[in-house]
C-alpha cells in the first residue's frame, strides 16, 4: 500500500451498484479526472444527474499513489499539439491554461476545505553529469521560446542552498509547481462530489461501455453522455486494449527524517525535486518529512497488463533505494518503510487529450503520461465545457478531440518498451561514466518510441 493510504488509512467503500438506473451523465472511474469532471458539472449545473462508477473505491488509482507534484508539466511535446488546431498559439495557450490550473487546484482546495499537505515551494531539477547539463540546456533552449515560462537557471551553488543534492552542477527551478498528499486530495475531493449531490457507486467495475450505457454485470447505467476517465486501466475496456499503453511508475518512502539529516540535506522550501537522466525520478519531501522518492521501475507488463494493489517488485525497490543514497547519503541507514507502484496511460504520440462525439455521447479525457495530477483538472473543466454544449476557450484547446493513432499488437508493444528503456538506463550508465553530451542511445529510444 502506498504511503499516502497508510497515513490516512483506506476507505470504506460505499454500496455497489446493483440495479439498472437513469442519469445525464454517467462516469467510468473514480480518480482525479472523473472526480473533476463531476465536480465542476455538479456546480455548472446541480439539477444533472450525475453518476460515477469506480472498480475499487476512488483514488484507487494513479490518483492516489502519485508522487504529489502538482506540476505545470504538459505531456508530449509541445510540437505535436502546434500541429494541430489552434497552432502555436494553441500549443501556447494550453501551456498557460495548464499552469493556472496549479493555482485552481490550490484555489479548490482551500474553497472546499481540502487539506492535501499543499506547499507551493516550485519544483527544482538538479543536474549531476555534464551529460545532464547539456540536456538541461537544450530544455532551457526551448523555455526561452515560450515567453510564459516560468522555468530558469540555477547554478551548482543555488541548487545546493535549496536541496543538498550530491554532485549538483547546476539546475533549474520552475515556482509553478506545489507539492500534495495525492490520497488527501481525492478523497477530499470525492467527498465534496458527494456532497455536491452526486451519486458513487464503488466496487463497480464496468465490463461494457457504449453509446448510451456502461454497465457492470450486476446493473447498468442508462445516459446520454457516458465518459470514460480510465487512464491506465483504459485497456482493460473491450475494443480499446491498444488505445493507450498502460506505463508503470513506482516509489518508495524512508521513515520520517530527524533533524540532524535535514540539517544536512536543506530542503527547507518542500520543493519538488528531480534530475535530468533518462530514466528520471521524481521526489518530495513530505509533510511528515520522509523522503518520497519515484522512478520507472518496470515500465510495461506484457498484454497491457496493471499491477496487482500496487504491489512493487524487489528489483524496483532495490534500484530506486539506490538512485535516494546516491542522491542522499545522508538516509543511507533509513528505514524504507513503503513501497508501491500505480500505472499511467501513454498515448502512442505522448501527447493527452479531452473528447466527446455529439453524435453518439461517448467521452474521454487522458493520456496524460507523468504529469496528469494538474491537467486532469483541466481535463475535467474541459468535459464540463464540452457535455454542456458550451464553445468556450477550453473546448478550443489544441488537446481537444486530438486523434491518436493506436500502439502496435503485442509482442510489437512489449519489445518497443522494454527496449526503450534498456536504452535509456545504459545512455545513463554511459553519461553517469563520465560522457561530455546526452548519449546518443537516448535518442534512439526516443525515436523508436515516438516520443
Ligand atoms: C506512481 C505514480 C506517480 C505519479 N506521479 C505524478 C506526479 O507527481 N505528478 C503528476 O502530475 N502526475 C503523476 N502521475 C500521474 C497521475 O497520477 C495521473 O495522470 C492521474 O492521477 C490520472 O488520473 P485519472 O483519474 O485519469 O486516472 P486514475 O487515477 O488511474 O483513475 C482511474 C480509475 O478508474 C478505475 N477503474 C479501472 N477500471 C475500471 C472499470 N472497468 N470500471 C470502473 N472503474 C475502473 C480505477 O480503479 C481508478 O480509480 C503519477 C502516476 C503514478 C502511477
Amino acid at each position: 500500500m502506498s504511503h499516502w493510504y497508510h497515513q490516512i488509512g483506506l476507505p470504506t467503500p460505499s454500496g455497489s451498484l446493483q440495479e439498472d438506473i437513469d442519469a445525464d451523465v454517467c462516469i467510468v472511474g473514480g480518480g482525479l479526472t472523473g472526480l473533476w469532471t463531476a465536480y465542476y458539472l455538479a456546480r455548472a449545473d446541480p439539477s444533472l444527474r450525475i453518476v460515477v462508477l469506480e472498480a475499487e473505491f476512488v483514488g484507487f488509482g494513479a490518483s492516489g499513489r502519485n508522487g504529489g507534484w502538482l506540476s505545470a508539466e504538459l505531456a508530449g511535446s509541445r510540437s505535436n499539439y502546434a500541429a494541430g488546431h489552434g497552432g502555436v498559439e494553441g500549443a501556447n495557450r494550453l501551456a498557460r491554461e495548464l499552469s493556472a490550473s496549479v493555482d485552481e487546484v490550490i484555489a479548490m482546495c482551500g474553497e472546499e476545505g481540502i487539506d492535501a499537505d499543499i506547499v507551493k515551494g516550485g519544483v527544482v531539477f538538479a543536474a549531476t553529469s555534464a551529460a545532464q547539463l547539456a540536456r538541461m540546456e537544450d530544455e532551457l533552449a526551448a523555455h526561452a521560446q515560450n515567453p510564459d515560462s516560468s522555468v530558469r537557471r540555477l547554478d551548482a551553488a543555488e541548487v545546493q542552498a535549496r536541496v543538498q543534492v550530491v554532485g549538483a552542477r547546476g539546475g533549474t527551478f520552475d515556482p509553478q509547481c506545489a507539492r500534495v498528499q495525492p490520497a488527501k486530495l481525492v478523497q477530499g475531493l470525492a467527498s465534496v462530489v458527494r456532497n455536491l449531490g452526486v451519486s458513487i457507486y464503488e466496487q463497480s467495475r464496468v465490463v461494457s461501455l457504449r453509446a448510451g450505457s456502461a454497465s457492470t454485470g450486476e446493473g447498468s447505467v442508462r445516459a446520454p453522455i457516458v465518459l470514460r476517465c480510465l487512464e491506465g486501466y483504459t485497456s482493460s475496456i473491450p475494443g480499446e486494449r491498444r488505445t493507450w499503453l498502460p506505463m508503470n511508475s513506482a516509489m518508495i518512502a524512508t521513515q520520517p527524517l530527524g533533524a540532524s539529516v535535514w540539517e544536512e540535506i536543506g530542503w527547507q522550501g518542500r520543493e519538488l525535486l528531480g534530475d535530468f537522466s533518462n530514466a528520471y525520478f521524481y521526489a518530495q519531501r513530505t509533510a511528515d518529512d520522509r523522503i518520497a522518492i519515484g522512478g520507472r521501475g518496470i515500465p510495461y507488463r506484457f498484454g497491457s497488463r496493471t499491477d496487482v494493489d500496487g504491489q512493487t517488485q524487489e528489483w524496483t525497490i532495490q534500484s530506486l533505494r539506490a538512485v535516494l543514497h546516491r542522491t542522499f547519503p545522508a538516509v543511507s541507514s533509513a528505514e524504507i518503510e513503503h513501497a508501491w507502484c500505480g500505472v499511467l496511460a501513454v498515448p502512442r504520440d505522448w501527447c493527452a487529450s479531452v473528447s466527446l462525439d455529439r453524435a453518439t455521447g461517448l467521452g474521454w479525457a487522458g493520456g496524460y503520461v507523468g504529469s496528469g495530477l494538474t491537467a486532469t483538472n483541466l481535463a475535467g473543466r474541459t468535459l464540463r465545457d464540452l457535455v454542456i454544449g458550451h464553445d468556450t476557450d477550453l473546448t478550443s484547446l489544441p488537446w481537444t478531440n486530438r486523434k491518436v493513432k493506436r500502439w502496435e499488437p503485442e509482442p510489437l508493444r512489449w519489445l518497443g518498451v522494454r527496449g526503450m528503456y534498456g536504452l535509456y538506463r545504459e545512455a545513463d550508465r554511459r553519461e553517469a561514466a563520465g560522457l561530455n553530451a546526452p548519449s546518443r542511445l537516448a535518442r534512439f529510444a526516443d525515436a523508436i518510441s515516438g516520443r
